[in-house]
């Protein structure tokens, strides 16, 4: 079992320590929120809001610290110099936001709470900017946004982006294609068998229907066995129990259900060429379990690459012309041109793909702090 005070201890200690947290145990409204802005030379913090029912205050921590980083590196990547948001001045650095309890349904006490934790985020004066993550809504961020303007996510009526599901199950299919270049020479999904884990979930049904649109073969499962149906019946899929699907013979095994699903009893298992999913942290122990599929010849897409297109497209909320989906979905398209970029250097220099994505990022984040030009880091 994990020590997490320990790990609390050797990470604030760590080179890995971010710029600054800031805590708000408010008595009045029983928020308990945590914000670490992990980095910020590229710009600001951007990153969601978890509620979670986190068993105890170091454990959240722990978590929102090592989420708060994992945003510097997506965000570093995923906004990069060929982009229209660079371009046009904008770039991010990583932070994330951790409200510890079960969120409650009480609507006028979870206003209240949000309308406190809005009154923190102000006190951060755009070092910080937050989205929906596990746990909160589209409904709370409007709710906040009436106290704060650092807050993306907003509904499309409202001049924001929308459900970034659709924008991260297509940033998914074009870091498949970059893959799919690598090991059969060919973008093409036609005849591809691919495992969608999690495919009844937002990302994974319209990942699901593009890929069947463009002649893949889908295997599926989900614990939602009702949702998995439809879906599979719409695309043509066959189902699996979800103790299966990481069994099953496949070009391309795609995990969009939860975190640490690629771990020391699935990889084994395997029966694929390539693992490209949008779910965070599938690799349990993300070094070795990297290293793992690289040893069994099958090539790994880092998710922090793979799954940005959420991200992004949020970020396209803070572009100085407003929000454009085509905008947003022009730079999701480059997940593509920077797969194929962090796999030929991993092939070249025979290291995985996940340590190349971290060193591209700290790269850019090095070479900014160097230069002193962060916005567009040139
Ligand atoms: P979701 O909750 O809509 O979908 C997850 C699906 O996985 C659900 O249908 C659920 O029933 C299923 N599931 C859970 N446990 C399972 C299991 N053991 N076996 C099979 N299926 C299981 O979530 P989502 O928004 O589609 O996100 C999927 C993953 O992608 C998550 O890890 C999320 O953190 C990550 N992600 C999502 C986005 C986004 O834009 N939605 C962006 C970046 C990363």
């Amino acid at each position: 079992m994990t020590d997490f005070g320990k790990t609390l201890v050797e990470y604030v200690e760590s080179r890995q320590a971010f710029e600054r947290m800031v805590i708000l145990n408010d008595e009045r409204t029983g928020l308990e929120v945590s914000v670490v802005i992990h980095d910020t030379t590229l710009g600001p913090g951007l990153g969601g809001t978890r509620w979670y029912p986190f068993s105890t205050r170091v454990e959240a921590l722990v978590d929102n610290q090592r989420l708060a980083r994992d945003m510097t590196y997506k965000l570093a990547l995923a906004v990069g110099e060929d982009t229209e948001l660079a371009q046009a001045g904008v770039s991010f650095g990583g932070g994330k936001a951790v409200i510890r309890g079960q969120p409650t349904q009480d609507k006028d006490r979870r206003k209240e709470q949000l309308r406190a934790y809005a009154a923190l985020i102000n006190g951060l004066a755009g070092g910080f900017v937050t989205s929906v993550d596990v746990g909160t809504s589209v409904e709370d961020m409007i709710t906040m946004k009436e106290m704060t303007k650092w807050v993306a996510g907003l509904p499309k009526e409202m001049g924001g982006s929308g459900d970034p599901s659709p924008a991260t199950a297509d940033g998914v299919a074009w870091g498949m294609r970059a893959c799919l270049e690598t090991v059969y020479d060919s973008d093409s999904f036609r005849d591809k068998t691919i495992a969608i884990q999690g495919i009844a979930g937002k990302v994974g049904s319209i990942l699901a229907r593009d890929l069947a649109r463009q002649g893949a073969i889908l295997i599926g499962s989900d614990i939602n066995q009702a949702g998995a149906q439809e879906v599979a019946r719409e695309v043509g899929a066959k189902l699996v129990p979800p103790d299966e699907i990481c069994d099953q013979k496949c070009d391309v095994f795609s995990a969009n259900a939860l975190g640490g699903t690629l771990n020391d009893n699935t990889i084994p298992k395997l029966r694929c060429r390539i693992t490209c999913g949008a779910a965070n942290n599938q690799l349990w122990d993300p070094w070795r379990h990297a290293a793992m599929l690289r040893d069994r010849g099958i090539l790994h897409a880092p998710a922090f690459w793979i799954n940005a297109g959420g991200v992004i497209n949020v970020a396209h909320e803070l572009h100085p012309r407003g929000y454009s989906e085509e905008g947003a979905f022009a730079d999701v398209k480059k997940i593509y041109d920077r797969g194929r970029m962090i796999i030929d250097i991993s092939r070249k220099e025979g290291v995985t793909p996940y340590a190349v994505a971290i060193r591209l990022a700290e790269d850019r984040i090095r070479k900014a702090k160097r230069t002193g030009c962060p916005a567009t880091h040139r």
